[in-house]
């Protein structure tokens, strides 16, 4: 189908690597940083952005997986009757900066639904959020501290976040 490409693979690439040297400068290096991405999009994101750090601090932070499915306060009806999503935080985030990531951010609930699951495992000192994409829209007062791109969007387009084969990010297409 017909789309704008916002971001190529490469134009990714580049604001994943701007985006880890913001956490960087934010949090004076990678001591106590964990990252932990919304499934599913978010998690591969979260993955190349470890890689970036990676590269930069010569060290690898953990990576963990939330997913929120359950937690949406805006499914309406039998919510807990829903299948339970796959959370693997193998790794305790007491006293931990821990950086959201996702793909898009939108109303905001899918993010407010995660810092519930994240704090049944333990007290952070603190949670950061970075996203790929804001497409605005907010419904809850969140807002990220990392955003790839701002994205106005009407709230019938579609923000298309593209992945290959080994979970790799490729274009961002905005999509009428
Ligand atoms: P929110 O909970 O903020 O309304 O929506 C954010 C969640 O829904 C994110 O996990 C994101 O993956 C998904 N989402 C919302 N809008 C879009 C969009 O335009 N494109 C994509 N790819 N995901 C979206
Ligand atoms: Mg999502």
């Amino acid at each position: 189908t017909e789309g704008t490409v916002i971001l190529d693979g490469a134009g990714v690439k580049r604001a994943l690597t701007r985006i880890a040297h913001e956490i960087l400068e934010k949090n004076k290096g990678v001591g106590g940083l964990v990252l932990v991405g919304i499934r599913t999009g978010g998690v591969h994101l979260a993955h190349e952005l470890a890689d970036r750090l990676a590269e930069i601090e010569g060290e690898k932070v953990p990576v963990g997986a939330v997913d929120i499915t359950l937690y949406r306060d805006d499914i309406k009806g039998h919510a807990e009757h829903l299948p339970v999503g796959k959370t693997e935080i193998p790794f305790t985030l007491e006293g931990r900066i821990v950086v959201l990531v996702d793909d898009v951010l939108y109303t905001g609930r899918t993010i407010r639904a995660a810092m519930d699951a994240l704090m049944d495992h333990g007290r952070p000192t603190s949670i950061q959020l970075a996203v790929l994409v804001d497409r605005g829209h907010r419904e809850l007062p969140i807002r990220a501290d990392f955003v790839g791109r701002n994205v106005p969007t009407s709230r019938t387009e579609n923000i298309q976040v593209m992945f290959d084969a080994i979970n790799k990010p490729t274009d961002v297409v905005l999509q009428k």
